[in-house]
């Protein structure tokens, strides 16, 4: 025990040494962002707290006036859509894109595009559950649905979404298009791969129903992370998965150094044997938590029933509740105290960082986790992220960018421990989060693939269909900002999206993005996603996804020279 407290010392001192870095003097935007909890708790909490009492009531005021969603209602929506969207006319009128205010989503980056000139097509009737068939264990429902929607829905039922991203407010067409990922992406990957059928309204106004294997395969294939740049996404079938109530988590501390860390994160869900699909082996929820370079804890999560729960000697947790303390430092008290299992509700454990925005929400109001505030204001909590951005100023925007880190990193789960490493070097920024997700095999040319042969030189997690891969979460204060020290975000991101493509990582694309379209085209494949636009008319009609999610300005000359002579 000495041994290893001392091994953790030296790695930390080694540590400080790598990196000591010029002061900076502290300016007022400092000074603004660490006591902005003045504003958000008597302002934006309470009218987050309406704004999601008004989402959550919404669908069933809707049903009492409009009665119950149908097949048929979901339809008369849609013909809208395509009515508005044959109506465009591509010479004098701007790319499509969907209405929504971008202070609506909860990407931290600024649509550009939306300050340009554009063509707007409002999807904001798409919010329901269309069905739900039990016995077939799947369901459609329309691409503004929250995944919040999604769990009350389908639990009443037994069921859930094999992939279930954590977030509250995240929808199912934002999760589709943008990313996807959740504890049960080891299993079945990241959310797109869990839809069984995409229904597109397309740049002419037709509308298509897309599955892996109809006529429409290549465009189905086509639609994770495009960014809505191929066509508007107005319906999704999924998979159900049939779940019980609770969650029996266990929470193993590890230290040592990134590497040890890295490899009981790994051994967590990937057999060394490499028998990946077996269910004995592989937990049906993983996450790690990185609280330090020497510091881990590892969630891992199976379905127990009610009866297993209420065992005796067990203890159950629902830590979901409003007074309970904060999911990531619930889980920390496991360096302490050492592993332990409890057993949660299992609609709790789907949202468990929602309540604490994962750690994000301890930088907006510092003293949410004390137990009086939670006592007394822990239901008014979180704030809503686009109340959030929408009062702050663009002086704060780019605060952010510079002083904080808001990234996600894609690798190969084998690269896992020199990924920690550069993020050490690069960011700094604890905790970490480490989710597990399985990329399919597509080798048709898609955004996202496994490397090239990996299935030659297996790593454990990787099977002859899916490569394991690992989300490397890093939002936070960088160390040296916490020491006053100087340091660049956009540097450090541009440091990030090298680092990836000299890895063959992709960045996470709700992320500010530095690189240039050549890069991001090193990142990505653009083999599918070239062929489809141009297939399905999309090339003059939505805005490319790298311009549409990059730092570039879309200005309404730039996208003039866009159109279609
Ligand atoms: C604090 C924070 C926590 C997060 N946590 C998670 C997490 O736990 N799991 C996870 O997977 N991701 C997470 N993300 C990332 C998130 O999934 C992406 O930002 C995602 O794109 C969210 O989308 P949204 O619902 O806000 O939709 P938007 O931002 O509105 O949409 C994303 C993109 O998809 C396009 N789009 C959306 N709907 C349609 C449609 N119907 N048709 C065509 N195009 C469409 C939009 O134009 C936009 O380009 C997190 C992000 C933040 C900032």
């Amino acid at each position: 025990m000495m041994a290893m407290a001392m091994a953790d010392e030296a790695i930390a001192e080694e540590r400080k040494g790598r990196r000591s870095r010029p002061k900076r003097d502290s300016s007022l935007a400092d000074f603004l962002v660490q006591f902005r909890w003045i504003v958000v708790i008597p302002i934006i909490l309470p009218l987050s707290f309406l704004f999601y009492q008004w989402i959550r009531w919404r669908p069933v005021i809707h049903r009492l006036i409009h009665g119950r969603h149908s097949q048929d209602k979901h339809l008369e929506i849609v013909r809208k859509i395509q009515r508005k969207v044959m109506q465009r006319n591509p010479s004098s009128d701007g790319l499509i894109c969907t209405a929504r205010k971008p202070w609506l989503g909860i990407a931290l980056r600024n649509a550009e595009h939306k300050r340009s000139s554009r063509y707007e097509v409002d999807l904001g009737d798409l919010s329901s559950i269309v069905w739900i068939d039990k016995e077939r264990k799947l369901m459609k429902c329309e691409p503004m649905v929250t995944m919040s929607q999604l769990s009350a829905a389908t639990i009443p039922y037994g069921f859930a979404p094999e992939v279930l991203p954590e977030l509250d407010d995240l929808t199912v067409g934002g999760v589709i298009n943008g990313y996807g990922i959740e504890g049960s992406s080891h299993i079945y990957g990241l959310f797109a791969e869990t839809c069984t059928a995409y229904e597109l309204v397309l740049a002419d106004g037709s509308l298509v129903r897309a599955t892996s294997d109809n006529e429409y395969a290549d465009l189905f294939k086509a639609i994770p992370w495009s960014h809505g740049s191929l066509g508007l996404l107005v319906g999704v079938e999924l998979r159900l998965l049939p779940i019980k109530d609770y969650m029996q988590v266990t929470y193993a501390p590890v230290t040592g150094s990134l590497q040890q860390i890295a490899q009981a994160y790994s051994d967590a869900f990937c057999p060394r044997d490499l028998d990946q699909d077996n269910p004995e082996k592989v937990p049906e929820y993983v996450e790690g938590i990185v609280y330090s370079a020497t510091a881990a804890v590892v969630t891992t999560g199976r379905y127990a029933s009610k009866e297993e729960a209420r065992k005796p000697g067990n203890v159950i947790n629902s830590f979901g509740l409003w007074y309970k303390p904060w999911f990531h430092l619930h889980a920390k008290s496991a360096l302490k105290k050492g592993k332990f299992v409890e057993y949660v509700p299992v609609r709790q454990y789907y949202h468990r960082h929602t309540r604490s925005l994962y750690w994000e929400g301890g930088l907006i109001v510092p003293m949410g986790n004390n137990p009086l505030f939670r006592f007394l204001l822990g239901w008014l909590m979180p704030p809503k992220v686009s109340l959030l951005k929408l009062t702050q100023t663009e002086g704060i925007r780019k605060y952010y960018i510079q002083r904080h880190a808001c990234q996600d990193m894609l690798v190969p789960n084998h690269k896992l421990e020199e990924c920690l490493e550069f993020c050490h070097d690069n960011f700094e920024t604890y905790p970490l989060w480490l989710c597990p997700h399985r990329l399919f095999k597509t080798g048709k040319g898609t955004m996202l693939d496994c490397e090239p042969n990996y299935e030659n030189n297996k790593y454990p997690g990787d099977t002859d269909y899916a490569q394991m891969w690992t989300d490397v979460g890093i939002w936070g204060v960088p160390g040296p900002v916490l020491r006053q020290e100087v340091w660049d975000g956009v540097e450090a991101t541009k440091n990030m999206e090298k680092w990836l493509i000299d890895n063959r990582g992709y960045q996470c694309l709700y992320a500010e993005v530095e690189q240039s379209e050549e890069d991001f085209w090193k990142m990505f494949d653009a083999t599918l996603y070239t062929a489809v636009r141009k297939k399905y008319g999309a090339e003059y009609a939505f805005m490319s996804v790298y311009y549409k999610i990059s730092n570039s300005k879309k200005s309404t000359p730039f996208l003039k020279s866009l159109k279609k002579d």
